[in-house]
């Protein structure tokens, strides 16, 4: 019985060793090492005016992506400019969740709506980058550089394209 108790041990041991392994490659494939100290307690995204999510910035780093989508649930725009950015980004229409090409068909291309979810890298350019969320992060995560990198500013290239 001990046996068995020290081998399943063992085993969840090296899975744990494994899976920090694995987000340590990605963050350091990634260039963002930072990252993998993130623990997602959302302090950043209540922060958020614009009801984004730096968590999500702190992910799509991870992932080496700024495809990866994230939440901005209260950036307002017209149906027009969505369908600009990204026809497949997610937002809220009468408390459903629809892509912006499903809200222009049912509203049309002049009605305004409210953001639900959007690529990490056309989230950043909404950003105001007023630094709440980094002051909020108790790691103090340099997110703001992230969101500079994200929108291209910093010309990393892993922020523009999918992998
Ligand atoms: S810097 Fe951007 S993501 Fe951070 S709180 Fe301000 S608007 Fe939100
Ligand atoms: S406040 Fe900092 S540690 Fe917490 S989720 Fe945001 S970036 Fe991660």
């Amino acid at each position: 019985m001990k046996r068995a108790l020290v081998t399943v041990n063992a085993i969840a041991v090296g899975a744990t060793l494994a899976y920090l392994g694995w987000l340590l490659a990605d963050a350091l494939r990634a260039r963002q090492p930072w990252a993998i100290t993130c623990y997602d307690c959302k302090a950043c995204t209540a922060r958020c005016v614009l009801g984004l999510d730096p968590q999500g910035f702190v992910s799509a780093a991870l992932a080496g992506s700024g495809d990866v989508y994230v939440y901005a649930t209260n950036v307002r725009l017209p149906v027009r400019r969505a369908l600009e950015i990204d026809p497949e980004m997610l937002v809220t229409v009468a408390d459903r969740h629809l892509t912006a090409r499903e809200a222009a068909a049912a509203l049309g291309p002049d009605a305004e709506l409210v953001t639900f979810k959007m690529r990490a890298r056309d989230a950043a350019r909404v950003c105001f980058r007023c630094g709440a969320c980094e002051k909020g992060c108790g790691l103090r995560l340099p997110l703001l550089r992230l969101i500079a990198q994200l929108r291209g500013d910093a010309g990393n290239e892993w922020a523009a394209h999918a992998p």
